[in-house]
Formats: C-alpha cells, structure tokens, sequence
C-alpha cells in the first residue's frame, strides 16, 4: 500500500491501520485488510496483533521501524513480555510477526490469565484534543486499552466508546473519528497508581525473566521488606498489606481479590513459580508493599538480573526447571554466552557443549549462530579508558532524558547502570572506569531528592487539576507517609502547605 502511515508515538497498529484506510479514502474494511495484508480474514487485533511483518515492509529501512520496533512500541507486548518465560515470548514473537491470530494470545497466556481484555475501545477526550491540534487527527493511544487501566495520567477517568470489539468490528480497523464518546470512567485514586505503573512498563524492553528468577526476586523482596515470621513468608502480613493499599472492591472489580486460601494467587506468587503472573498481579503486590516507592521497572531490572543458585541441580541438568521453560544446561549456556563466545564457552565447558549437542541440538546452534553475529565486532581486549569515555557519554545522554522526567524510578545508581547498554560488564568493572563511577555518584538520586521529586509531582499534579491541597492527598499520591519523610522533605511539605495557606488569603 502507498504512503502507510508512520505510527506516533504510543500509537496502537490497530490504529495506524485504520488511518491507512481514511487517507486512502478506503471505506470497506475487507478492501482495506486486502490492501494492507493482502488477506481478507485478518481479524481487527488491539492488543497483539499479527502479520506485523507485514507492516514493517511497508517503511523504508532509514525510518528504522522494523518488526521489533513495531512490537514493541504499538503493541500491548510489554506488558506481557517481561512475566513470560523466554521460550513462550519467543512464540509469541513469531506469531505476532506473521501467522495465526489466536494463537498469540494462547502464546501469552492471556487466555488462561484473570485478568480480561478490554471489550471495548477507550479514549481520554483531552488527548484527543492535544492529538487534534498537534497532528490534525486522533489514534487510539495503547494506554487506554490497556486492561483495567482506567485513567490517562495526565488528565483523567479514560471513556467508553460505542465500539465493541467482539461483535461486528471484529474484521473493522475503525478510526477514532468514527467512534462515539460515551460516559467517563469512575476512578479513584488508585487507579492512577495503577496507570501510572503500566506507563512504566511500557518504557521496559525485557524478553523474558525466567519463573526461577522471580521466585527468588520475591523471595529476597519479602526478606528485605521484613515480611517474614522466622524463616518463613509471612503471608497473612502480606494479605493485609494489599487488602488495606488497594482496598478489597478495587481489587475485587479488577478481578483479582486474592482469597485466604492456601491457593491464592497472592500465596503462590510468594511460592516457587510454577506459572507465570500477570503485569496487573505483579504492580498490585509491588505498590502495595513499598507504599508506592518501588515501581515494577526496577522489579524488572532487578529480577532479570538475579543469579539462579545451582545448588540443587540434580541428574545432569536436563529437567526443565519449569515445564516452559530452559533446562539448567540451557540456562548455563545462556550466561556463558553473556560474557563470551560460543567458541570461547565450549573450550571452558566442554561437557555442557556435549549434552546439549545432545539434546538441544536445534536450540544450540540457533543461540550459537545469534551470538557470533552479535559479538563478531567486539575486541575482546577491552579498551577500558576508550570504554569509560564512550560509557560516560552514553550515561550522560541517558541522563538528560530521565532528568526530565518527573516520573522516573528512583534513580539509583544500580538502576542507571541497568539503562545501559554493557550493564553487566559495567558492574563489574566500575572501579576500572572512573568517569563512569563520578558520574554515578552525581546522577544519583539520594533519599532526600527522591522524595522530594515525589512530592513536588503530587504538587504540580494537584496544582494542575486545581484540586485543593492536602496533606493527606500529597502524601498518598506521593506515596510517602510521616514515617518514611525524610527531615528535609518534612520541611518542603511545611513549605509547600503554608504557601497554599498565603496564597489563598
Ligand atoms: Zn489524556
């Protein structure tokens, strides 16, 4: 098809497709799926569609939207990639880049998950206006149909529109124009905290966290939050802590209320993973326990780097730790090839190489053969003053992006050496790469600074709506409590009320 239009930003394929059809002054949905697929049964997907490579065909190569771009930014994908293991994402990926529709979402589980896909398609009536007058048309932006997600950040309670996705737009790619608006959304203030996660998620590229490294990411989170009775987890304490943070209607109309049972999700998700969660479970334990200071990205950026212990491998590693999942040989190989070559690693273990020539054969040479491509430019001697340099500049450009973003994650150092590129050899070397390290320590965000960046987003966010200004609510939607305050940012809230007080005498 001629001039397909070029997606915006957190635009949904859905969309673009549909406004492929109105600049092109096409008004059957058929013709408009044969122009575009040359296929006539695909069916209308929001979420995750497929025949994406398809679309990436029709840019040329300089505008860099290929299969992976389009994935990744004009889908649902991240919400669901990080929590499935890598073998499922990697279905899940090929599905979505050429053949069957169903199957992708039994790929992702989905269909199996509690929690439901939007029925019908939602819009923030202020975006549409901003999308309006900045590009002289609207789209359907991700976030609105992202599952229980029930408010834009920005402005407000998200719409119903008149279009149902199950009944007869199920082939219709249908333009925002064409909707109509109907009520707002009843939202409360935990549906921003929710939404505001699920904006988070959205900024994560991550193919897969394997069951075992969340088990242990949430084995460690309980012991550090102190939610053990001895040596155990203490589940009661942690039923609470959700109830009262969500509150049980919230939870309840979301789906997933979690019971008393034995076999509660919750329980389960604090228990050896034998399935996977979804994002909405993951964000929902996360907020609750950390009062809203540890975001699901920087779950994500520390489970993916857990280390599984080897201590209980058993007969030659072969058994998959999880049905889906790698074998602990697979996984071995994955690490070794982390920090070498597949060359390099057979030399180091020869054994392993054997047994999964053995037994994985397929898998090994597809793993192989993507590592060498990837590496093939890599001096294995590093430069270190040549790496600190060019490490430093990408740190700097990394930081001025999340600098101006009110809504980042604590920005540790551990979670700006996530945002790059060589974080593994990064950690391990930073006493080999002085710029790096002073830079880190500079861009850093201490305590102080980042509840003090937290409140003054209550702040601005309060101020913006013209709601009034309390101190309950600034610290609810600052997550912060009297408790946790720092000194200084006791004194900035003091600030911050007494100038309302002067300002509305
Ligand atoms: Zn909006």
């Amino acid at each position: 098809m001629l001039g397909f239009p070029i997606p915006y930003p957190e635009e949904l394929l859905y969309s673009t497709i549909a406004r492929a059809g109105v600049h092109d002054g096409e008004t059957s949905p058929k013709q408009l799926l044969d122009k575009v697929f040359n296929n006539r049964s695909v069916i209308a997907t929001v979420d995750l569609p497929s025949h994406i490579e398809r679309l990436a065909s029709q840019y040329r190569d300089s505008l860099g939207l290929d299969l992976r771009v389009l994935i990744s930014r004009h889908t649902l994908w991240p919400i669901y990639s990080p929590f499935l293991p890598r073998e499922r994402i990697r279905k899940l990926n090929r599905w979505m880049s050429g053949t069957s529709q169903g199957a992708a979402h039994l790929a992702s589980g989905i269909a199996a998950s509690r929690v439901k896909a939007k029925t019908n398609l939602y819009v923030c009536d202020e975006c549409l206006k901003e999308q309006k007058s900045k590009y002289g048309e609207c789209f359907w932006n991700r976030l609105w149909q992202v599952p229980l997600v029930k408010v834009c950040p920005l402005h407000g309670p998200l719409y119903t529109t008149n279009i149902d996705l199950d009944g007869e737009h199920r082939h219709s790619h249908i333009p925002v124009e064409s909707s109509r608006i109907l009520e707002p959304l009843k939202i409360e203030s935990a549906d921003r905290v929710f939404a505001n996660q699920v904006v988070e998620l959205f900024q994560v590229q991550n193919e897969g966290i394997s069951f075992s490294q969340w088990t242990e990411f949430y084995r460690r989170l309980a012991s550090n939050l102190g939610l053990l009775r001895g040596r155990r987890i203490d589940h009661a304490k942690i039923h609470e802590v959700v109830l009262e943070f969500w509150g049980k209607l919230w939870l309840a109309e979301a789906g997933i209320l979690p019971s008393d049972t034995e076999t509660s999700w919750l329980r389960g998700l604090f228990r050896k993973h034998r399935k996977s969660f979804s994002f909405s479970e993951h964000i929902v334990v996360l907020s609750a326990l950390s009062n809203g200071t540890f975001g699901i990205r920087n779950a994500i950026a520390e489970a993916s780097s857990m280390m599984i212990s080897r201590k209980k491998t058993s007969v030659r590693g072969q058994e998959p730790v999880n049905a889906n999942e790698l074998s602990r040989d697979q996984i071995e190989w994955e690490r070794l090839l982390e920090q070498s070559h597949p060359k390099e690693a057979r030399q180091h273990s020869p054994a392993l190489y054997a047994r999964l020539y053995r037994n994985h054969r397929d898998w090994l040479m597809q793993i192989n053969s993507a590592n060498h491509a990837e590496n093939k430019s890599v001096n294995k001697r590093v430069d270190w003053p040549q790496r600190d340099r060019q490490t430093a500049k990408e740190l700097r450009c990394i930081f001025e992006k999340l600098s101006k973003d009110l809504y980042v994650p604590h920005l540790s150092k551990t979670f700006l050496i996530h945002q790059l590129k060589h974080r593994a050899t990064v950690e391990k070397n930073l006493y080999r790469l002085p710029r790096c390290s002073a830079l880190l320590s500079l861009y850093s965000e201490s305590t102080d600074e980042y509840q003090a960046r937290r409140l003054t987003r209550a702040y601005l966010m309060t101020k913006e709506k013209g709601l009034e200004i309390k101190r309950w609510s600034l610290l609810r939607e600052a997550g912060l409590s009297d408790e946790r305050m720092t000194d200084t940012v006791s004194a900035l809230l003091r600030n911050i009320l007494s100038e309302k007080t002067h300002s509305q005498i």
